[in-house]
């Protein structure tokens, strides 16, 4: 069998992780939780998202996040936005990547962001124009590809329809996400499949919630379908504010584990890994000792 080499783990715990938490995690901590993760040799970690403060306290102190842990080639940090104010705000704190989200049906992208699929694909296109001045890197982000939790089963031919309009705006990535967790592996690698022969020069990307565990099958139904990115959150924490039912990311030390028993180097040092997973949930169970 042949599948794609190398891959790359995008860390998502930070962002994905810490946003739906009760409590607010203190910005020294978040520091702390990325620095552990760049030690085990993650390169790319989502740390914030530029959104309403009001909505995702969590988030409110990202800029501050980003300052304290800086950038570097191989330390690169990717900052979500799903709005313009966000997409400004992000700008302005230079990350490595954005991944600007939109959603693939209407009342999702009505939840999410308040507005519709058309004009979540008309922002991407200016915020090729805006990271591109800046030397950012785009990652057009689909949320609810497979399944949303207010329509059910989301058309295949739809996302391929965005993902046609992502690709000619001139983004560097597109990721589909499986935001409820809910994508069954063979409808995920029909689509990926589909995508990946349409779009061949395109780097896809794959986000998947471990809701149902069908998260490390899903990885495995990309993957085989030529995926090379995917995300992951260490210790397996994630949701998100505007889906119901949303839980936990697929964690990165099973991602890591079972890629790696495969026999694809992921680089990335588990031991170090397994560290940084229980510092992330002991954010989720505060009472618990790391
Ligand atoms: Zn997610």
């Amino acid at each position: 069998m042949n599948l794609p080499a190398p891959i790359e783990i995008v860390e998502v715990a930070p962002r994905d992780g810490l946003q739906m938490l009760p409590t607010f995690v203190p910005t020294d901590q978040k520091v702390k939780l990325i620095e552990n993760l760049r030690a085990a040799n993650l390169k790319r970690i989502e740390a914030v998202a530029f959104v309403s403060p009001k909505y995702v306290p969590n988030m409110a102190d990202a800029a501050e996040v980003l300052e304290k842990i800086g950038r570097s080639e191989t330390a690169l940090t990717m900052a979500l936005a799903l709005n313009e104010t966000g997409l400004r705000r992000a700008i302005e704190a230079k990350p490595a990547w954005i991944c600007y989200v939109i959603a693939a049906t209407e009342t999702m992208s009505r939840k999410n962001a308040n507005t519709t699929i058309a004009d979540g694909v008309a922002m991407i296109k200016k915020a090729v124009l805006l990271t591109g001045e800046k030397k950012i890197k785009l990652r057009g982000s689909i949320a609810v590809t497979w399944v949303c939790p207010y329509e059910g089963d989301v058309p295949p031919e739809r996302v391929l329809e965005i993902t046609e309009e992502l690709v000619k705006a001139g983004v560097d990535e597109v990721a589909f996400n499986d935001t409820i967790g809910k994508a069954a592996p063979n409808k995920v690698f029909e689509l990926c499949r589909r995508a990946a022969e349409k779009f061949p020069e395109t780097q896809f990307a794959g986000h998947f919630h471990d809701t149902y565990f069908t998260g490390l099958a899903n990885i495995y139904a990309a993957l085989t379908a030529g995926f090379k990115v995917f995300d992951a959150a260490a210790g397996g924490l994630g949701g998100c504010p505007f889906a119901p039912g949303a839980s936990g990311n697929v964690a990165t030390e099973k991602v890591v584990w079972m890629l790696e028993q495969m026999g694809i180097k992921t680089g990335i040092d588990q031991e170090k890994l397994l560290a940084a997973a229980a510092l992330a949930r002991s954010f989720a169970t505060p009472n618990q000792s790391v």
